[in-house]
């Protein structure tokens, strides 16, 4: 019988690890070349092109730049023909998640005009939607759903940026259009590990509840102005909806978190032509970005020692990183030959993302 139980156990961590293989998933997303952009076969010489271009999702990218052909393959990757509806179908499994419980991030990467906002944000009208707008009109209509079923739930949404490791809350009461005098924020852990801030948190009943602090979020974010895009931003934001839920009927409760994050762009310090401030603001983004993926790095080999504490974002995310939780991260790169050397930059972070997984048990030797 020792054996057997022996077995079971293997079965059981077998399984365990299986389901969590793979919680940290990248999906590449290409945009669209822009109207007044030239074509993506560019003087450089370099193109994009996919295997699987007869579908508009595939999982692999062909990258030939001065007649060097570089390959990189993702759990998926989106041509610049898939709508905000097709990258939608892709993730609502995830998105749902949060209501059982799970705690989920999803990460827009990219250098700025890659596609990261239109991604998460979209624009105005129905077909362009993006990511967030999407989840909640699905989180709140299955929450509806499950009522039918025991379920009672309540949400809070949080907003912030983080811009030159100082974390701005954007739903803060007042909050003046004047960058310096907004609301500063302190985030600490509390013993169980728990964010503890002095952020603004609002009870959140329905779309429309939402839709009201998303642009009262939009209008308070700061935007600077790099050679590469007017409007890009300098600043990560982080959407944050806490979902917790109890079921009368059979006594269960979940707590889940769903953080929907744009981050800020990811160029390197020549191409954008950064002094002072920008310089600053450039440094700081490169910083937070690399802690990212120091910490990705960390839990997936293991270590003992995750660096959470080495920027604003990760130690923010550490209760969302690791365990039950799961991760996706859009690379999102643009097709113009112009950008070739920071798209091979972001594909390259991005397959390095691709061999991680997140919340593994550690293996015992
Ligand atoms: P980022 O947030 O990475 O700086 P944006 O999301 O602002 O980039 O995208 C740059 C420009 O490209 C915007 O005008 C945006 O509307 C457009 N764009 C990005 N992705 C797409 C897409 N998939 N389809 C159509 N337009 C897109």
């Amino acid at each position: 019988s020792q054996i057997v139980e022996g077995d079971e156990l293997r079965k059981k961590l077998h399984n365990t690890i299986l389901e969590l293989k793979g919680n940290i998933r990248v999906f590449c997303r290409v945009r669209p070349l822009l109207r007044f952009e030239g074509d993506s076969n560019g003087p450089e010489g370099a193109s994009i092109s996919f295997p699987t271009s007869v579908e508009s999702t595939g999982r692999s990218i062909d990258l030939i730049n001065q007649g060097q052909k570089l390959s990189f393959s993702y759990d998926k990757v989106f041509d610049h023909g898939a709508s905000q509806e097709d990258v939608f179908v892709e993730i609502s499994q995830l998105v749902q998640s949060a209501l059982d419980g799970y705690k989920v991030c999803i990460f827009a990467y990219g250098q700025t005009g890659s596609g990261k906002t239109y991604t998460m944000m979209g624009k105005p009208g129905n077909d362009q939607k993006g990511i967030i707008p999407r989840s909640l009109e699905q989180i709140f209509k299955t929450s509806r759903f499950l009522e039918s079923q025991g379920w009672n739930y309540s949400m809070q949404a949080s907003m912030l940026e983080i811009y030159n490791e100082t974390i701005r809350d954007l739903l803060a009461p007042g909050r003046s259009n004047s960058f310096e005098s907004s609301k500063q924020c302190t985030i600490k852990h509390d013993p169980h590990g728990n964010i503890v801030s002095d952020l603004t948190i609002i009870d959140v009943f329905g779309i429309a509840d939402v839709t009201s602090l998303l642009e009262k979020a939009s209008q308070s974010r700061s935007v600077g102005k790099t050679q590469m895009n007017e409007q890009s931003s300098r600043s990560h934001f982080v959407f944050t909806l806490k979902i917790s839920g109890s079921n009368e009927n059979t006594g269960q409760n979940v707590q889940g978190v769903l953080n929907l994050i744009d981050l800020a762009g990811s160029e390197r310090l020549a191409k954008s032509g950064s002094t002072g401030d920008r310089l600053k603001e450039t440094q700081s983004i490169n910083k937070s970005l690399s802690a990212l993926s120091d910490v990705i790095f960390a839990i997936a080999k293991g270590d003992d020692h995750v660096p959470f504490r080495n920027s604003k974002l990760t130690y923010l995310l550490q209760p969302c990183l690791g365990g039950d939780s799961k991760a996706l991260m859009f690379v999102n790169i643009s097709p113009e030959a112009s950008s070739v050397g920071e798209t091979i930059c972001s594909l390259r972070f991005a397959s390095r993302v691709n061999a991680c997984e997140i919340g593994i048990p550690r293996r015992h030797t």
